[in-house]
């Protein structure tokens, strides 16, 4: 999966605005649908409009952000139901294959980043805190990193890439879910890393297919609830602007 890669590493005013927009996008704090005005955004975050200018098109070209002549930047709406459908159907297809290619490669190799016990790590999931929407952003954030290293460790450059295009977790957290209903992902998790690391690409692929065939079912409801009622829930106050 793509990384969802909220905190660069140089950070440069333009980076800034790129990561406090995101941030606010990802939580729902800026609402699908949510116009940006440029000198509002610059004059509330007290620089130009040169780096809001930067990070609007990055947070553009991620389809986080669309830009319409004369309304401006944005945000873009969370999927349809079809699109959310296709999504999971293309990962069925991909990323099951990936784990089995994982398996087969195994972990601790001279030739790979991943180590058994590294793996294990990233199967697992953050504790959710006080604040849920911030938690869900980490808890995203740490399946997208799992996935794109079973991806990654697949040795396949080709798929993943495809896997990376998807972008599915960039879509997925934006729809809330309810913590108790996503606790289930690190013994999932954690089936699909033992399984590489035991070499068993069978059970790695199966292992992977049960996890996103839960994992939608879970997403499911929560994107028809953002559908029905599509003001999200944040529980924090709303920013400005
Ligand atoms: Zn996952």
């Amino acid at each position: 999966m793509g990384e969802i890669q909220v905190w660069p590493e140089r950070h440069t005013l333009a980076d800034e605005a790129y990561v406090e927009l995101k941030s606010r996008i990802l939580q729902s704090i800026l609402e699908p649908g949510a116009k940006l005005s440029i000198d509002g955004l610059a004059k509330h975050m007290a620089i130009s409009q040169t780096p809001i200018r930067e990070a609007l098109a990055r947070l553009e070209a991620e389809g986080l952000l669309a830009r319409r002549p004369l309304v401006g930047y944005t945000v873009t709406p969370l999927l349809t139901i079809t699109e959310f459908d296709d999504l999971f159907d293309l990962r069925m297809l991909m990323e099951p294959l990936a784990a089995r290619r994982s398996a087969e490669r195994g972990t601790d190799r001279h030739d790979m980043g991943t180590t058994a016990d590294g793996l294990r790590s990233m199967a697992r999931t953050p504790e959710y805190a006080h604040d849920a929407k911030l938690s869900q952003l980490e808890f995203t954030e740490a399946d997208s990193r799992f996935h794109a290293e079973v991806a990654a460790n697949s040795g396949s450059t080709v798929l993943t890439k495809a896997i990376r295009r998807l972008d599915a977790h960039l879509h997925l957290h934006r729809a809330y879910m309810e913590p108790e209903s996503i606790g289930e992902t690190e013994v999932e998790h954690l089936a699909v890393a033992e399984a590489i690391i035991a070499k068993k690409p069978l059970a790695a692929e199966e292992a992977m297919r049960r996890h996103l065939e839960r994992s939608r079912t879970r997403h499911r409801a929560a994107f028809e609830a953002a559908r029905t009622e599509p003001t999200p829930k944040p529980k924090r106050a709303k920013a400005k602007p």
